[in-house]
């Protein structure tokens, strides 16, 4: 059987060209993409203003990707929401919401699974199942906003995957989260986070866009960095942090830095010191993360005395550095372990 297109993904001029290919007329367009993107609603049905022979066509001839909401933990401690959703296709995915002082922020997930096999990560165990349609992705946002009842202001691209392995669906993705039609979520206001894949990370600079890029850079050598992410064997540190630079020739915007710190493999003094050595000139945020530790492996968390310790250090030779609030704390707060928990696969 033929798949039926999926009207959440297009932009109005793409949703312009298929309604008028199906025989009917261009403003039909509008007003589909606003009960989609405005209104978020979840069925043909409920497009009231086209008639009910439309509505048929259109149940007939097009899908419109909506997620169900399986499972929501509430934080106790700070109020994140950490979402399971099931797709159509009955895959399972993760998204978190988060409230900050400047607003609510989504963390949303950009693939089910993943193939990168950063070795503290919980996402990739598995491998990669499948990429996500820029629709699942926007749908994290339209439930939760749904769901909660509140606007969000920011979106993170850092929850399961590597939105870079699914390039073309993030653009699209980014096109139609920022469109004046829809949500209209600034390009400020919304970060991609990749593990480095050199020649994506080149292309999406030359678009110009507005965007933050994050780079998980994890480790302050190039064989360092091979030990906790394979991807590192493909493109050296230096080429990463080339690209980086090249993103803020580009765009104009400094490259935000996320480093795990994991006791006894990347927290030393020498670490700290030639990680800014590395970004010296690049004039970009570290973000530190204490490890979230996985079942699946034996890293942990330097203690806080130690985390301080290399924060100082970065800040002495100029570096921003933030830790990351741990939000979320008492909810399965890394990457991916939500949904292989409820799938039963990391129980003991
Ligand atoms: N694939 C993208 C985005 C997904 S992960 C990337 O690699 O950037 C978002 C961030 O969380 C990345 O920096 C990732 O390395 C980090 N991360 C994943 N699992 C973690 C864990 N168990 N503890 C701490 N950080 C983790």
């Amino acid at each position: 059987m033929e798949e039926k297109p999926d009207l959440k993904s297009m932009n109005l001029r793409e949703l312009e060209a298929w309604i008028q290919a199906a025989g009917e007329k261009k403003f039909r367009a509008k007003q589909i993409y606003q009960w989609l993107h405005e209104k978020h609603v979840t069925s043909f049905d409920e497009m009231s203003n086209l008639s009910m022979e439309l509505r048929e066509k259109l149940k007939n001839h097009a899908s419109l990707p909506v997620l169900r909401e399986e499972l929501v933990q509430v934080s106790k401690i700070d109020g994140t929401r950490k979402y399971l959703f099931a797709l159509e296709d009955g895959n399972m995915i993760e998204s978190v919401w988060m409230r900050y002082r400047h607003g609510n922020s989504v963390c949303v997930s950009s693939q089910v699974g993943c193939r990168m096999g950063c070795r503290f990560c919980a996402s990739t165990l598995d491998g990669l199942v499948r990429n996500l349609a820029p629709a699942e992705m926007l749908e994290q946002i339209y439930r939760i906003t749904q769901s909660t009842g509140e606007r969000v202001s920011n979106v993170v691209v850092m929850g399961s995957g590597e939105p870079l392995d699914n390039y073309d669906n993030l653009l699209k993705f980014v096109e139609l989260l920022t469109d004046e039609n829809g949500l209209h979520i600034s390009q400020r206001n919304l970060t991609v986070s990749t593990c480095g894949l050199v020649p994506k990370m080149r292309r999406l600079a030359d678009k110009k866009l507005q965007i933050t890029l994050a780079l998980s850079l994890h480790a302050s050598t190039q064989e360092k960095r091979m030990e906790l992410m394979p991807v590192a064997k493909s493109y050296e540190l230096t080429e990463v942090l080339d690209a980086c630079r090249y993103y803020f020739e580009k765009t104009g915007r400094r490259v935000t830095f996320e480093y795990s710190l994991v006791g006894g493999v990347n927290d030393t003094p020498e670490d700290a010191d030639r990680l800014a050595a590395l970004l010296g000139d690049l004039k970009g945020h570290v973000n530190l993360i204490p490890v979230n530790p996985i079942r699946e492996n034996a890293y942990v968390q330097p203690g806080q005395r130690h985390i301080s310790e290399f924060k100082k250090r970065l800040e002495q030779s100029g570096l921003n550095v933030t830790v990351r609030r741990e939000m979320g704390r008492d909810i399965d707060g890394a990457c991916g372990q939500l949904r292989r928990r409820y799938a039963g696969l990391s129980l003991r």
